[in-house]
């Protein structure tokens, strides 16, 4: 997979994405990502990429042609047209079915807007869906890019050591995970759970899927009918 980013700030995607699974995953090959800069694709001999919105109000928009010069750049060295997202709180919520299709893309490139936001025509030239995080307003698109990128990522193949990793977690499977413990038995006098000690197999499988239900049901009460819903069709 080749995911290209369109930011105004790479050094604070770089410093995410370098670093830890991810970072690991770039400089093995097992992923492709490319921060760009959006002011170098600008003609504006004070680079600049954005102006006063027409029809007066507060703020600055990002205009269409560094997005657009950028993207054509990108289309231009990978021979094809990228599956191209705008992350924007007016988008459609993220959520782990869409980090699972588009971690089965070969090329995806991602706007990162600020101030006011993009041009509304580059979103309608060349934006295939804009992608929020969640009902709040950040910034700038670079911490939601982020998001999306390492959620995607971690499901390409040969970034983590086994899909297993992934298909067990909260969320995935359908319910939250089951509690996690380590060493020391004992910690401020408080024991690790007798079963998970047992060595039996079974029993532990057992309890973690309780654990799983209960504290779905209590914190989750939407996951848990759907996950009903779905033990029925089986
Ligand atoms: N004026 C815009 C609006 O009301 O919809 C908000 C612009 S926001 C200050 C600047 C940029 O941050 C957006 O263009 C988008 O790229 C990014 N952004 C902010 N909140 C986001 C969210 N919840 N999900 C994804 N991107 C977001």
């Amino acid at each position: 997979m080749r995911i290209e980013i369109a930011t105004l700030f790479p050094e604070m995607c770089e410093a995410v994405l370098g670093e830890s699974i991810i970072g690991r995953a770039r400089k093995s090959g097992a992923i492709q990502l490319n921060c760009r800069q959006i002011r170098e694709y600008t003609q504006d001999k004070h680079r600049r990429v954005d102006d006063t919105p027409y029809g007066g109000g507060m703020g600055m928009v990002m205009q269409c042609e560094p997005v657009y010069n950028c993207y054509k750049a990108v289309c231009e060295q990978i021979g094809t047209k990228p599956h191209t997202i705008y992350m924007s709180p007016k988008g459609t919520i993220f959520n782990q079915k869409k980090a699972e299709e588009l971690s089965q893309m070969e090329n995806i490139f991602i706007i990162c807007g600020h101030y006011e936001g993009i041009d509304q025509r580059i979103i309608d030239k060349i934006v295939d869906e804009e992608i929020s995080v969640g009902d709040y307003v950040l910034t700038g698109g670079e911490l939601p890019a982020m998001v999306l990128v390492d959620s995607v990522a971690r499901m390409c193949p040969g970034v983590l050591s086994d899909a297993e990793c992934y298909r067990e977690e909260s969320i995935y499977s359908g319910l939250l995970e089951y509690p996690h413990y380590t060493r020391p038995e004992i910690w401020e006098g408080e024991a690790v759970p007798a079963v998970l000690l047992s060595g039996h197999h079974k029993n532990i499988e057992k309890w973690r899927h309780e654990q799983s239900l209960e504290i779905t049901a209590r914190r989750r009460p939407d996951l848990m009918e759907k996950y009903k819903e779905n033990i029925k069709k089986i």
